[in-house]
């Protein structure tokens, strides 16, 4: 098998797989207990936590754990007071849009490079405004957003308003589900407010998450209960899973700048081997992330002829593929209905091989080229 779809889901890894391992068995107290063997058990938890905040520049009393990135983003919106007082980038994953529409919010452009429209952005900003959402790699094309720059745009605002006396919030929050293990992050540096974090995309397991907050965001819990992570998400902690998400991070660090490397040469071998195809995400990108378009081709047809080879990619999103949608970020950066259909994603990680990428190259090739062929026989 040659998987090149890690954007939708990695393996967890050995070492962290074995890290969790006594967490399900021997070590399965309950932290809030009061013996001993809990109270060790709480105190490995806060240490896990520690390390994935750690990854970040931040402390491990700035993290809520939750149940995944999506159940992160959601929380992140509970710190708007007002209906409508939302901006979001338009590309972000349905996680944020769907929330974001919900409450109101309203979408901020990208520019067809993918990266955000900071006209558009610092045009939409009100008095009104109290969180802007921009995800730091978006999911499909693996764009990067300048979090710096708007950060700064915030800051100017923000003293705008002091100066005028308007007291309103103005929170930044970034999803960086895919950024993780590709991106050197610092909270501070990037001037967030709010950060989503997730295991399962940095090779920890799925079902586990974080959302960084600062001083100045204040939260309310989705759900009702025992009052774990400060009150706001309660229910037992998934040690477990938290124990294996800070292996995780900890790898993720130790493997960035090799891992980046590694990725920016496979993605140069792929896109020098591969024929007939148009780059999508040709600047601004993760190092792992390969969009292609293949005019007049079905990809999703290409997806399935791939799979009876053994190659796992993607049309786009996982989950807007099987819902049978057209990617709406394919279609915010200004591709036609025929682009979307014929838009491959590829995304490099650490089960694949350099020989595996001159292999999959010459099977893609050859796919597409009797994909071509059929094509050509079906319209005489
Ligand atoms: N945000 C982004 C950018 C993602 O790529 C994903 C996963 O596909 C999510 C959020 C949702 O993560 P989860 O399904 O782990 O809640």
């Amino acid at each position: 098998m040659i998987y090149l779809d890690h954007a939708a889901a990695t393996p967890v890894a050995p070492k962290v797989k074995e890290a969790m391992e006594p967490y399900f068995t021997d070590d399965f107290f309950n932290p809030s207990a009061a013996y001993l063997p809990a109270k060790k058990v709480a105190s490995e938890y806060e240490a896990a936590k520690a390390t994935i905040a750690h990854a970040i520049g931040a402390k491990a009393s700035d993290l809520i754990i939750t149940a995944g990135a999506t159940e992160a983003n959601n929380l992140a919106f509970t710190s708007v007071n007002k209906n409508g007082a939302i901006l979001y980038l338009e590309t972000e994953h349905d996680s944020v849009r769907a929330v974001a529409k919900n409450l109101g919010g309203k979408p901020i452009k990208v520019l067809p490079n993918g990266l955000i429209d900071l006209n558009d952005l610092k045009s939409k900003i009100t008095d009104q405004t109290e969180l802007i959402s921009v995800a730091l790699a978006n999911n499909e094309l693996g764009t990067v957003q300048p979090l710096a720059e708007i950060a700064s745009i915030i800051r100017e605002t923000k003293l705008n308003r002091m100066k005028r006396g308007v007291k309103t919030q103005l929170l930044l929050h970034s999803d960086a589900s895919q950024a993780l293990n590709l991106l050197d992050i610092s909270v501070a540096r990037l001037g967030v407010d709010l950060l989503t974090i997730n295991s399962a995309k940095i090779y920890g397991p799925k079902g586990v998450g974080a959302l960084y907050v600062s001083h100045d965001a204040k939260l309310h819990p989705l759900v009702a209960g025992g009052g774990q992570e400060k009150g706001l998400r309660s229910g037992t902690e998934n040690v477990p899973g938290v124990i294996g998400f800070a292996k995780a991070t900890e790898l993720a660090k130790g493997h960035l700048n090799g891992n980046r490397k590694k990725y920016t040469t496979w993605r140069k071998i792929l896109l020098a081997e591969l024929k007939d195809y148009e780059l999508i995400n040709r600047k601004h990108s993760l190092d792992n992330f390969i969009v292609l378009c293949y005019n007049g081709i079905d990809a999703e047809r290409l997806v399935f002829l791939l799979e009876e080879k053994d190659i796992f990619v993607a049309t786009g999103a996982a989950c807007a593929a099987s819902k049978g949608v057209r990617s709406h970020v394919l279609k915010a950066i200004g591709l036609t209905d025929e682009q979307i259909a014929g838009s491959l994603r590829i995304t490099l990680g650490e089960t694949n091989t350099e020989e595996q990428i001159h292999k999959a190259a010459d099977i893609i090739n050859e796919t597409i080229k009797n994909e071509y062929k059929r094509i050509k026989a079906l319209s005489h």
